[in-house]
């Protein structure tokens, strides 16, 4: 059976679905959160659902006592991951699951990309741990790009310090699709370290134009430095902490740390990826 941890998120929750609409038994599924009434619509379709907290080791342990696959969903505290992650690879060595399926980050262990430290320690922990385990290096979400949607139809134009920098994006349900696809057949990916992407890699400027289509009115972008990037979101109310973050991602992209397109990710779902006109068309649509 498979525990999913995260599964109070958006890739953890899809992923569960996406196991379900492919036929597992909801009674061979776990879903584990931090709060399980968020997940009482899946318990109430016979989905077992655990809390447990990536800081509680014993409650990782209980969670995942009885599964011999887990999905991994790294976590949202940045600056805790690796510890947190080291506790529930333990756990789940204590537990008994035979192989992890983590999502990590691309060429985690080789870029320079502010938050891969992180998951190139967790990729080394699970390595260490003997399980068998499978490393999904997911690329970004088209979904991460819903803020410049909103900033171009309020202003008809998106900022950033990306300059020409590429981005290799797919749908977050894609991603979904891929855990769920490797979850089903785990021995087929076995030791396998996947980089994941869309199918086609766009520009800040190509971003402008695909809002442009999407909004239907025209939407520029303006490329401005990392320094002006992070004074321009202090303006619009981000923490220092978090305007430096977004601009040191954006850097991250203008020297190509997320622009990488491979056909791993196309090939594991058995179909093109989704592209990003079509995930901001539906935002749009509601
Ligand atoms: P979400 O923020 O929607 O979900 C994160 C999940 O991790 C939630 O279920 C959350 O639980 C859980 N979580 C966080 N901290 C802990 C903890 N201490 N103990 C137990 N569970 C915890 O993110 P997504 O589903 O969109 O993405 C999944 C992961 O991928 C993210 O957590 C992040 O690491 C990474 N990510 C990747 C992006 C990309 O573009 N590739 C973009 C954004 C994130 P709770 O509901 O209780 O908070």
């Amino acid at each position: 059976s498979v525990v999913v941890t995260g599964a109070t998120g958006r890739l953890g929750q899809a992923a569960v679905e996406t196991l379900l609409g492919r036929g597992l038994p909801a009674g061979s599924v776990t879903a584990v959160g931090r709060d399980p009434e968020r997940l009482s619509g899946l318990a109430e379709r016979g989905v077992r659902t655990a809390r447990a907290d990536y800081g509680d080791p014993a409650s990782l342990k209980a969670a995942f006592t009885g599964a011999d696959l887990l999905l991994l969903v790294s976590g949202s505290e940045i600056g805790q991951r690796a510890a947190q992650h080291r506790n529930a690879v333990e756990a789940a060595s204590g537990a008994g699951v035979r192989h992890i399926v983590y999502t990590s980050a691309p060429k985690a262990t080789d870029t320079t990309l502010v938050l891969a430290p992180e998951h190139a320690a967790t990729e080394k922990i699970i390595a260490a741990s003997g399980l068998t385990s499978t490393i999904l290096r997911n690329g970004w979400y088209n979904e991460n790009f819903l803020p410049q949607l909103e900033e171009a139809q309020a202003t008809g134009r998106i900022v950033g310090s990306a300059g020409e920098g590429l981005t290799a994006s797919a749908a977050l349900r894609d991603f979904a699709e891929a855990a769920a696809a490797v979850l089903l057949e785990p021995e087929a990916h076995a030791g396998a370290v996947y980089e994941l992407s869309g199918d086609t890699a766009w520009t800040r400027a190509d971003l402008a134009r695909t809002l442009s289509e999407v909004l239907g009115r025209e939407v520029v972008y303006q490329d401005v430095t990392t320094e002006e990037h992070v004074a321009a979101l202090q303006q619009a109310g981000l923490d220092a902490d978090t305007a430096g973050f977004v601009a040191a991602l954006d850097a991250n992209t203008r020297d190509g740390e997320l622009g990488e397109v491979t056909d791993t990710l196309r090939r594991l779902i058995g179909r093109p990826t989704t592209p990003l006109a079509e995930t901001l068309r539906a935002a749009v649509s509601g």
